[in-house]
């Protein structure tokens, strides 16, 4: 009987960015199924909704039928194990996000479920892209249409009330 290797991606994805539609794509060609999984219970002020940022994601993945996009509350391995998933994707752009990511893994692992955590590096054009210098940029009025799709860069404008970005070319 064929696997089907199942992977699960969390994040807070706010917005979703070209660096983590690099690990998505790159997740596909190791995994059958991908489901990207927005957290609800992040403690960080957002710029957009739970439901915006799924809307978004979903709308830039509309083509890719092996990812789903799913919200998820309480403990992520809990999660993973209820969609009979074993492994949990996470990018790594700097030594700043290895250590955090080193201990939440360290910590999922000894929780339980047999879940494994695997790190992708991110690709060089994205290594120092993360939603939060998006979300600065875009609101001081610089162009981010090489850090996130054009849907996105659409509902970041409207939210910050800007009309045309001064281009960064
Ligand atoms: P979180 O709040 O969980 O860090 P993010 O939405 O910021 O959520 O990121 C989700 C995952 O995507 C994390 O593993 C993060 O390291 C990874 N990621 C974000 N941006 C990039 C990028 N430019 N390249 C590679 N991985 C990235």
């Amino acid at each position: 009987m064929p696997l089907n290797r199942i992977a699960v991606y969390p994040g807070s994805f706010d917005p979703v960015t070209y660096g983590h539609l690099d690990i998505i794509q790159r997740s596909l060609r190791i995994f059958d199924q991908v489901i990207v999984a927005v957290a609800r219970n992040s403690q960080k002020n957002s710029l957009f909704t739970i439901e915006e940022r799924v809307a978004l994601i979903r709308s830039v993945l509309q083509d890719e039928p092996r990812v789903s996009v799913d919200t998820f509350t309480g403990l992520l391995i809990d999660y993973v194990a209820a969609r009979k998933a074993h492994v949990v994707i996470r990018g790594l752009r700097a030594i700043s996000d290895f250590e955090y990511e080193f201990q939440i893994a360290q910590m999922n692992s000894s929780i339980g479920h047999n879940i494994e955590t695997l790190f992708m590096m991110t690709s060089v054009q994205y290594g120092y892209l993360s939603s939060s210098i998006v979300r600065e940029v875009c609101a001081l009025g610089a162009d981010v249409d090489s850090f996130v799709p054009p849907a996105v860069k659409t509902a970041m404008l409207a939210k910050y009330g800007i009309q045309s970005p001064r281009s960064t070319t």
